[in-house]
């Protein structure tokens, strides 16, 4: 068992984790940015290093000053969340070559995921489906590229292979804007990512973004646990969550379970981790995995009653999964709602100080947020300032608290999208499920 840890994080996810230390007994390191020094799990953590200035370069993401902290405290392993270094394999490299357990997959996994050429190549080998496209990257044969895309059939997506964030990407509709797309793509990927490596998929137009969670230990044992819809977005940022995903049959989440627990053992996975899939027409087709934890990890947890940053510092421990497949079963639904510090009608945001925060509750709902009244959102970070989360045995019964929950919750001083989130939760669409992901902004007028 993992004796201390530091938490490289900040905001609600920085809270989630510590709590989880705490129920296990495991000590906890909190290094912050010194307008960070406010943050609850900051407060609350048994050891405190501030790492550096307000911009993310100086304090989360600055990598010596992060393994500094873990040496100066004598912890023994670094949890990096989400976001900022969460999917740096150099940063996993270091850390564990430093002497420290990197709480994620092996470095060597991040790296080959972070690839999305080598990382569809792999799904590919453990019979995970995947978007029709070119066999790995494209070359320069200008008409090998034509013949490719034809055989596709238009509309494509040229894709970086190092892309990320929802860039590096380009839609073609027609043979005569092949080749100019596929040069400036490899233009633009190189700037962005250092990379000009590109690849060719189907470009979907009306998917739904439905993704599994797995969790594999060190000795060779892997589960899924069911799928989550992630359809509700805005820019490629998702906005609500939800597990199980409206429609989707126990045959289909068992195939496509099974499928990514074998690409898990055959990469030699380990931690927690997601597939992204784009869903059609009732097929899948794989588009990313995120070697991290998820925002929105929170809905699955509330449907199996498992804890996934407990089972990851379990692993992280050396620990070998306490369940097997067949113990994880599926108990009703469970939607989640991002709560963020902006404007609900323009999405500028908007940090400040929160005069008053009221957290909603009653039966089946959860609150993920490090917001508390007289907390100061600071300008620096991603705007989301919390989650809430609402169980129940159906989907009606979950989207029945959700709106009581959004009726209830009080925050005053800075904009949010509590309205936004109340005027979905009206939508028949929404309501009748399924949507995709193009529904929201079509539904806004964007
Ligand atoms: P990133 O790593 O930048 O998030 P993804 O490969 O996950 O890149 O793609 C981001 C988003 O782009 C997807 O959620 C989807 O909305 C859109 N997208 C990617 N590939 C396709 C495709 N083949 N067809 C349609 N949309 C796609």
């Amino acid at each position: 068992m993992l004796d201390k840890i530091v938490i490289a994080n900040r905001g609600e996810i920085a809270l989630r984790i510590l709590r989880a230390c705490r129920e296990m007994g495991i000590k906890t390191v909190a290094v912050h940015s010194t307008v960070d020094n406010n943050l609850k799990h900051v407060l609350l953590a048994d050891e405190t290093v501030c790492i550096g200035g307000p911009p993310s370069a100086e304090s989360y993401l600055n990598m010596p000053a992060i393994i500094s902290a873990a040496e100066v405290t004598d912890a023994v392993a670094i949890h990096p969340g989400y976001g900022f270094l969460s999917e740096n394999a150099d940063f996993a490299e270091r850390v564990e070559s430093s002497g420290f357990v990197f709480i994620g997959p092996p470095a060597s996994v991040i790296r080959q995921m972070g690839d999305k050429v080598a990382a569809i190549q792999a799904m590919k080998a453990a019979g995970v489906p995947t978007v029709p496209g070119s066999d790995g990257p494209l070359g320069d044969n200008t008409d090998e590229n034509l013949r490719i895309a034809r055989e596709i059939a238009y509309p494509i997506i040229i894709k970086a292979a190092a892309g990320g964030g929802g860039r590096g990407m380009r839609v073609v509709h027609s043979e005569a804007s092949l080749v100019n797309a596929i040069t400036i793509t490899q233009a633009e990927a190189g700037a962005a990512f250092g990379n000009e490596t590109v690849y060719m998929e189907k470009f979907l137009e009306t998917p739904r973004h439905i993704e599994i969670q797995v969790l594999a230990d060190n000795h060779g044992n892997a589960v899924h646990l069911g799928e989550r819809d992630c359809s509700m977005q805005r820019r490629h940022q998702k906005v609500i969550e939800e597990a199980p995903a409206p429609g989707i049959t126990e045959k289909q989440r068992n195939f496509l379970g099974d499928r990514c627990v074998q690409a898990c053992k055959d990469m030699g996975y380990r931690s927690a981790g997601t597939f992204e899939f784009l869903y059609q027409d009732d097929e899948f087709y794989f588009i990313e995995m995120n070697t991290r934890l998820q925002v929105e990890h929170p809905v699955t947890e509330m449907i199996t009653g498992i804890d996934i940053v407990k089972e990851q510092l379990r692993i992280a421990g050396g620990e070998a999964l306490s369940f097997t497949q067949d113990d994880v079963q599926l108990r009703g639904h469970a939607i989640e709602c991002r709560i963020n510090a902006e404007d609900p009608k323009t999405f500028l945001p908007s940090p400040g100080l929160v005069q008053l925060w009221h957290a909603p509750g009653g039966p089946g709902i959860r609150v993920e947020s490090h917001v508390y009244s007289g907390y100061r959102v600071p300008p620096y970070y991603d705007s989301m300032i919390g989650k809430i989360v609402a169980h129940g045995n159906d989907r009606p019964t979950a989207i029945a608290r959700m709106r009581n929950a959004l009726t209830e919750i009080v925050i005053e001083g800075i904009k949010t999208n509590v309205a936004l989130h109340q005027e979905i939760f009206q939508h028949s669409a929404f309501q009748a499920g399924g949507t995709d992901i193009h529904y929201l902004e079509k539904r806004l007028g964007l």
